[in-house]
C-alpha cells in the first residue's frame, strides 16, 4: 500500500516548502509528502526566461517533472508595481542588474519612483503543479497595496520594507510577523488555490 504521494517542491527555499505544508494542513489535505530538491537526484535548474510569472512558475514545474518522475510544485512571484507597467515583474529579483541583492533593488525602484505620485502595486505569485503524466494547473495570487518612500520594518525579504499592503495600513509587509504575511500573501493566496488539484493526486491512494 502506498502511505502516501510524494510531491517534489522546485525551490531552493526551504520556507516555500514549509509554507505548502502548513497550507495542506490547515485544509485538512492528508497523504502528500513534500520532498525538496536536496531530497532527489540533482538536475540542473532550466533557465527562466518566461516573460510571465505563468511561463516561469511552469518552466520550474515542467523540469522537475521530467527529471524526478514525481509530481512538481514551483512558484514564481515578483512585485508589479502600475506606474511602471507591472515592472519590475519577472525581473524583480535582478532589477539592479545582479540577481538578489534587494537592497540595490529598492534603492533603484524607489529613485525610480521618487517624482510619481501613483503607488499603486501588488506582489504577485503564481504557482505551478505538473503530474507525471502532464496535467498542468495554475494558480495566480496578488497581494495589493502602496509603495512607500522609505524603507520600513526588518522582517521579510526582498521589496518587503517598501510595501504597504492595503490590509495592514500603516506598516511595511517587512514590519509584520512571519504568520501574519502568510495569512495575506499573495503566495499563500496561490498555494490555497492551487491545492485542490494537489488532493485529487491522492485519489488512487
Ligand atoms: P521568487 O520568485 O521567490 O524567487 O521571488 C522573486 C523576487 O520577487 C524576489 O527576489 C523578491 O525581490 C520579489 N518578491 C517575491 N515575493 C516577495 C515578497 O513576499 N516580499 C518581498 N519581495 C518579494
Amino acid at each position: 500500500m502506498v502511505a502516501a504521494v510524494r510531491v517534489l517542491v522546485a525551490s531552493n527555499n526551504p520556507k516555500k516548502l514549509r509554507e505548502l505544508e502548513q497550507v495542506l494542513a490547515d485544509l485538512g489535505i492528508g497523504g502528500i509528502e513534500l520532498v525538496s530538491l536536496r531530497d532527489v537526484t540533482p538536475y540542473p535548474e532550466p533557465v527562466e526566461d518566461g516573460l510571465t510569472f505563468e511561463d516561469n512558475a511552469l518552466i520550474k514545474a515542467r523540469a522537475g517533472a521530467a527529471k524526478t518522475g514525481l509530481a512538481c510544485v514551483a512558484d514564481d512571484s515578483g512585485l508589479s508595481v502600475t506606474a511602471l507597467n507591472g515592472m519590475p515583474g519577472v525581473l524583480s529579483a535582478r532589477w539592479s542588474g545582479s540577481h538578489g541583492d534587494d537592497e540595490a533593488n529598492n534603492r533603484l525602484l524607489l529613485a525610480q519612483m521618487s517624482d510619481i505620485a501613483l503607488r499603486d502595486a501588488a506582489f504577485v505569485s503564481c504557482c505551478a503543479l505538473v503530474t507525471p503524466t502532464g496535467d498542468e494547473f495554475t494558480a495566480t495570487g496578488r497581494w495589493e497595496g502602496t509603495l512607500l518612500r522609505s524603507p520600513r520594518g526588518e522582517n521579510g525579504f526582498g521589496y518587503d520594507p517598501l510595501f504597504e499592503p492595503a490590509d495592514a495600513p500603516g506598516r511595511s509587509s517587512a514590519e509584520l510577523s512571519p504568520e501574519e504575511k502568510n495569512r495575506r500573501s499573495h503566495r499563500g493566496a496561490a498555494l490555497r488555490e492551487l491545492a485542490p488539484h494537489l488532493a485529487r493526486l491522492t485519489a488512487d491512494l
